[in-house]
C-alpha cells in the first residue's frame, strides 16, 4: 500500500483561534474543527477572521464529512461561511458531532439560513465509516459539555486529535475524560497525536472546575448590593455553579445577553443545567426584589463592543442600570489580545462605583484547558508514534514539544507544524510537505474578503472605492436627529447614482436612529458603529463596492 496520509492544519498552530485541520487518505477528506477567530482591535471594519480555506473550496467533492469536537467558536465559529462556500460548489458535506455540539451548530446554521445541511449526533459508544476513514468519539473534559477527542482510523494508524482537553478528576456534571479508552487506543497503537497545547506554560495540574463554585459562594456571601457575574455563554458548568451560588444565598437569577440566554436554553433542554422552579426571573424584573437578593449573569466576559456588560459599564443598558454596591465578577481571564477591552471595562465598571472582582482577587475561574503536567498525561496514555502540537502560539507549540522529548519521544518523531504545512505520513515515516494555501480571510457583516492588511484594506478601500463620510447631528438629551444628516463622498464611482444613494442614506440613518431609540442605545461610539454596518450594508446593497463608510455622530 503506498497512499499517503496527509494531516494539513489550516488554523491553531501559531495562534490560539481558528482551527480547523484537514485529514486526508486516498483522495478522501474528513475536516476536524472549523473554528474562526475575534479581530484584533487594529482589525477595523472586519467582524470575524476565518481559516483560508480555499484548499477546501477545490477540493469540495472529496469532502466526506465535518467533524467537530466541542461548541466553542475557535472550533465551531467558521461552520456556516464553510457550508455556504462547499454548497455554492454543489457539495455540502454532513456534520458529526456531540449533542451539544450538534444543537449549536443547528442554532448557528438557523441563524445563516442554512437548513439542508445533515447534522448528526455522535454518541461516545458509536464508530463510524467515512469513507477510508473510522470515526470514534472520546469524552473529554474541557469548559464547555460534549467536547470530545476525535479518533480517525486510517490505513496508517489512528490519528487522534484531542481537540481542547483538561483532565478534571472531579467534573460539574461528573464525567471524567474517558482515560481508559485513550490508554486502549494507546495500546491499539496511536499514530499521530495532535494535541493542545494552551496551558504548556503552566506546571503541574489544572484546579477542577468544581472548586469555583464554593469561591463563588464565598464571594457573594460578602457582597451587600446586587452581584453581576460574567463569564463564557458556553460555559454552562459555570452558569450551573453561579445558579447553586445564588440558590445557596437565597438570591434571584437574571441571564443577561442573547447568547447566554441562548445557550442556557440550549444546556437546559439537553440536561447540562438545572435551575431550581422560581430562581430565575426575567431582566424586566430585576428592580422588583432588593439588591441583595439579586445576581445577574451576564455575557460581555471579553469587554466585546456590543455585549451586555458592556453596554451596562457604559450606562447604556436598557434593563440594568449599575450603581454603587454593585460588585462585578469577572469568572473568565480575557483571551489574548483582549485585555484591552476588558481593561477598559472593567474602569468603566469602577467609574460607576461598583466593586470588581478577577481572577486577582480570588480564584473564580478555572481554565478549561490542561496544565503541563495533564499534558504528559495524554503523552504517556496515548503512546503515539508521531506528536504534532496543535492550538497554541509558537512558544507554546514548542513547549509542547519539550515535554514529548521530557516523556521520553525521540525528537525526530515531534513535528512543530505551522498552518499550511502537511504532515504526510507513509511506509517510509512521517516528513512535512509542500506547504498549502493558508491564512486569514475576513468577514465583514456577511461578505467574505480576502485582504491579509488592514492598512492596506483601508487603502484599498480608499483607491478603489473611496470614502462616504456622512455627519449626523443628534440631540444629547433624547439622541434624536436635530438636522438632517449630511453626506459627503469623494471618489466614489458611479457617483451617476449619488442623488438618489443620498437620499436612502439618510432615510438608513433615520431608521438606524430609531432602532438605537428604541433599543436606548446612547453611547456614540456604539452608535456609530451601529450606523457603520448599516451604511456600509446599504452602500454594498447599491454600489456592489466597498467605499470606507465614517460615520460621524455630533452630539448638541
Ligand atoms: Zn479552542
Ligand atoms: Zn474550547
Amino acid at each position: 500500500m503506498s497512499s499517503t496520509l496527509r494531516i494539513l492544519p489550516l488554523g491553531g498552530l501559531g495562534e490560539i483561534g481558528k482551527n480547523m485541520t484537514v485529514v486526508e487518505q486516498d483522495g478522501r477528506i474528513v475536516v476536524v474543527d472549523v473554528g474562526l477567530r475575534f479581530p484584533t482591535p487594529e482589525m477595523v471594519g472586519i467582524d470575524l477572521v476565518l481559516p483560508d480555506f480555499s484548499y477546501l473550496r477545490e477540493r469540495a467533492k472529496d469532502i466526506e464529512a465535518i467533524v467537530v469536537t466541542h461548541g466553542h467558536e475557535d472550533h465551531l465559529g467558521a461552520l456556516p461561511w464553510v457550508l455556504r462556500e462547499l454548497g455554492a460548489e454543489g457539495h455540502l458535506p454532513p456534520v458529526y458531532g456531540g449533542a451539544l455540539t450538534i444543537a449549536m451548530a443547528r442554532s448557528k446554521l438557523d441563524e445563516h439560513k442554512l437548513r439542508d445541511v445533515s447534522l448528526n449526533e455522535v454518541a461516545i459508544t458509536d464508530t463510524l465509516e467515512l469513507g477510508p476513514f473510522s470515526l470514534e468519539l472520546v469524552h473529554m473534559t474541557h469548559s464547555i459539555p460534549d467536547s470530545s477527542a476525535v479518533a480517525l482510523g486510517t490505513e496508517r494508524g489512528t490519528v487522534l486529535i484531542t481537540g481542547d482537553y483538561k483532565f478534571d478528576q472531579t467534573p460539574v456534571d461528573g464525567a471524567p475524560a474517558d482515560v481508559s479508552r485513550l490508554a486502549e487506543l494507546g495500546r491499539e497503537g496511536v499514530l499521530l497525536l495532535c494535541g493542545d497545547s494552551t496551558n504548556v506554560d503552566r506546571p503541574g495540574f489544572s484546579p477542577s472546575e468544581s472548586v469555583v463554585g464554593p469561591h463563588l459562594e464565598e464571594v457573594f456571601a460578602r457582597c451587600e448590593g446586587r452581584i453581576v457575574v460574567t463569564s463564557f455563554a458556553s460555559n454552562i458548568h459555570r452558569v450551573q455553579q453561579v445558579v447553586d451560588a445564588a440558590a445557596a444565598l437565597d438570591r434571584k437569577v437574571v441571564l443577561v445577553g442573547r447568547s447566554m440566554r441562548k445557550n442556557v436554553g440550549i444546556g437546559r433542554t439537553l440536561g447540562h443545567i438545572e435551575v431550581p422552579d422560581g430562581l430565575l426571573v426575567g431582566p424586566r424584573e430585576i428592580e422588583d426584589f432588593p439588591d441583595e437578593r439579586m445576581v445577574i449573569i451576564s455575557t460581555g466576559s471579553q469587554g466585546e463592543p456590543l455585549s451586555a456588560l458592556r453596554r451596562m459599564a457604559y450606562r447604556d443598558h436598557r434593563q440594568v442600570q449599575l450603581r454603587q454596591g454593585d460588585t462585578v465578577v469577572f469568572s473568565a481571564t480575557p483571551i489574548p489580545g483582549n485585555e484591552r477591552a476588558v481593561n477598559e471595562t472593567i474602569d468603566r465598571l469602577y467609574h460607576i462605583g461598583c466593586d470588581v472582582i478577577t481572577t486577582s482577587d480570588a480564584p473564580v475561574h478555572a481554565s478549561g484547558h490542561g496544565y503541563a503536567e495533564e499534558v504528559k498525561l495524554m503523552l504517556n496514555l496515548t503512546k503515539p508514534r508521531y506528536v504534532m502540537p496543535f492550538h497554541g502560539d509558537f512558544k507554546r507549540l514548542r513547549l509542547h514539544a519539550q515535554l514529548a522529548e521530557a516523556v521520553g519521544m525521540a525528537p525526530e518523531d515531534i513535528f512543530q507544524g505551522e498552518n499550511g504545512l502537511p504532515l504526510e505520513i507513509n511506509e517510509r515515516g512521517a516528513r512535512f510537505g509542500k506547504p498549502e494555501q493558508a491564512g486569514m480571510i475576513f468577514v465583514d457583516g456577511v461578505e467574505i474578503g480576502d485582504m491579509a492588511d488592514v492598512a492596506l484594506r483601508d487603502r484599498r478601500m480608499l483607491s478603489a472605492d473611496g470614502i462616504f463620510i456622512v455627519v449626523v447631528t443628534i440631540a444629547e438629551q433624547d439622541g434624536r436627529s436635530v438636522v438632517d444628516p449630511e453626506v459627503i463622498f469623494r471618489g466614489v464611482p458611479f457617483l451617476d447614482q449619488a442623488d438618489e444613494l443620498s437620499d436612502e442614506i439618510r432615510a438608513t440613518v433615520d431608521a438606524s436612529l430609531q432602532r438605537a431609540a428604541k433599543e436606548e442605545l446612547r453611547e456614540v461610539d456604539l452608535l456609530q458603529q451601529m450606523l457603520h454596518d448599516d451604511l456600509a450594508k446599504l452602500v454594498y446593497d447599491r454600489l456592489k463596492r466597498r467605499p470606507m463608510v465614517l460615520p460621524v455622530v455630533v452630539e448638541v
